[in-house]
This record gives structure tokens, C-alpha cells and sequence, in this order.
């Protein structure tokens, strides 16, 4: 499938609904990797903010294969910007519709790795109940401060290789998911990767995701700040007086006549 991509805040973005990118990381998942595993990001204010100074994060972004727009604001900016996306296309919700797409002969042999302790084993549980067509072929917890340690990582990599998923989930946080996914890429013996944050915690039922009106009125950030106050309100009211700014640069810059798309 080749995809169109919208160039913003120095990233290119998949222009993709949900169901193409479903459709595309179920081909990877049958498709066994010859380089590099293909790996997906998913771009919110955080992120975008965090891009302007890690340049570690933009060689990621930069190699990996879909960067799907997973918050409303980078949503809308595209579309106040003159560059319009079909649709949000959050982790969260990817890897849920990827499992529900997973009904061919074999059931999809998939990995968890992040999570507190625990978490993932709770959320191969429920995807097991949920989805028949998905089989979690392993999961692991990584300890703090393992990206760190070079014997750490290669027991993750043997991990995932003993059991060699199709699809490996990696809910670590950004940016150490996609830093550790890039940097690891030609050794990760998985079809495909997504990063995606909390995900194992929701599926697990660890975290619960904002109502489905708040996440369609835009608001599932109020819902994380509500849940999760001390770690993420800081961070947030950063993110409110950047994000504006990053948004008015790609404004003022942009070519004369290219705003507002209907
Ligand atoms: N996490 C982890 N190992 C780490 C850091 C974080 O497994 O070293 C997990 C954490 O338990 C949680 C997820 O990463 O499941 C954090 O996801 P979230 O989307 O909340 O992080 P963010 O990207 O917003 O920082």
C-alpha cells in the first residue's frame, strides 16, 4: 500500500483511516521481516513536543514505517493548516481492531512487552477470552532502568526471538518505546511493532480508557490528568503552551493561500 503523508511540525504523518492501517499492519504481520522490523508510531502534542528537541525521537520517527496521528489537536491543526487527515488513528484503538481483524487459519502470535509487573500476563488473559484469533506467545515487564543495561536488552530481544511473534506490542512509555524500538530494529526478530503506550494497562484493565464521548469530543486528556494527576499535569500545561506555538510556526511559514481546507 503506498500511503500519502502530510508533512507537519517536521514529521511526516500517514495519511490513513483506521481500516487501512489495519489492513496494512495485518499484511507485515504475514510477512516475514528481511531487514529491519517495520515499526509504527503514533504521534500526539506530547510527542510533537517532545520531537522539537530529541533528535533520537525523530530519527525514530523518521524510520518508522506508518506515524498515524493518535491525538485530536494534531488532528486539527492538520486540517486548520490546509493539510487534513482522514481520521485519528489512536494505538489504543489500533491494536484492539487489529486483534478483531486477526481471523485467518493461524491465530496471530503476538508479544506484550512493558507494563508494571503482571499487567501484561492480566492482559494475554483477556485477549485470549476476547479474540480466538490472537495467541499472546509472550510477555515481559522490563525493570526500571533497563534500556540502560546492555545484558537487559539482549534478553529481551532473545525473548521475543524464542518466540517469534508476528506482532509485538510495546507499551513502554514515549519516548522510550520508540527510541528502544528504533534502536533495536535489526535485531527485533518480530513482522511488526507498534508503539503504543498505556495499551497492555488497557487491555488489562489496569488503566481505564476516558468514555467514548470524551474521546470523541476531544477531551481523553482530561480524563488522563484526572486519573493520573501528579505524573501528567505538568506535563500537559507544558505541552498547552507549546503546542500553540509550534502550531503558529507551522502557520506563519507555510506557503501563502495553504490554510483552512475544507
Ligand atoms: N512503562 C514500562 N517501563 C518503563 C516505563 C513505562 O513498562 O520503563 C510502561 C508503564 O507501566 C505504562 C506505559 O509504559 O504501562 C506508559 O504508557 P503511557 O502512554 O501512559 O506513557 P506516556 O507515553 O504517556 O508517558
Amino acid at each position: 500500500m503506498s500511503t500519502k503523508r502530510v508533512q507537519l511540525f517536521g514529521v511526516e504523518i500517514d495519511s490513513l483511516r483506521m481500516s487501512e492501517a489495519v489492513e496494512q499492519v495485518i499484511q507485515w504481520t504475514n510477512t516475514p521481516r528481511t531487514g529491519a522490523v517495520r515499526f509504527v508510531v503514533t504521534p500526539n502534542v506530547d510527542h510533537t513536543v517532545l520531537l522539537q528537541h530529541n533528535a533520537g525521537l525523530r530519527d525514530a520517527y523518521a524510520d518508522a514505517s506508518l506515524v498515524l496521528a493518535d491525538g485530536w489537536p494534531v488532528v486539527w491543526a492538520a486540517k486548520m493548516l490546509g493539510k487534513p487527515l482522514p481520521e485519528r488513528v489512536t494505538g489504543s484503538d489500533l491494536v484492539p481492531a487489529l486483534f478483531s481483524a486477526a481471523t485467518g487459519g493461524q491465530p496471530l502470535r503476538t508479544f506484550l512487552l512493558g507494563a508494571a509487573p503482571g499487567v501484561a500476563k492480566r492482559a494475554a488473559e483477556s485477549i485470549h477470552a476476547k479474540w480466538p484469533g490472537v495467541m499472546v506467545v509472550g510477555t515481559y515487564s522490563p525493570p526500571m532502568g533497563f534500556e540502560h543495561d546492555e545484558a537487559e536488552n539482549l534478553r529481551i530481544l532473545e525473548r521475543i526471538a524464542e518466540t517469534q511473534p508476528q506482532l509485538l506490542v510495546v507499551g513502554l512509555g514515549a519516548p522510550k518505546q520508540e527510541l528502544w524500538v528504533h534502536r533495536h530494529r535489526d535485531k527485533i526478530e518480530a513482522n511488526a511493532a507498534l508503539c503504543v503506550g498505556a495499551t497492555i494497562d488497557f487491555l488489562a484493565g489496569e488503566k481505564a480508557r476516558a468514555p467514548r464521548w470524551m474521546q470523541q469530543t476531544g477531551l481523553e486528556w482530561l480524563h488522563r490528568i484526572l486519573v493520573d494527576p501528579k505524573r501528567l499535569a505538568k506535563r500537559y500545561a507544558h505541552d498547552a503552551v507549546v503546542f500553540p506555538r509550534l502550531v503558529w510556526r507551522e502557520w506563519a511559514t507555510a506557503p501563502r493561500g495553504a490554510h483552512f481546507s475544507k
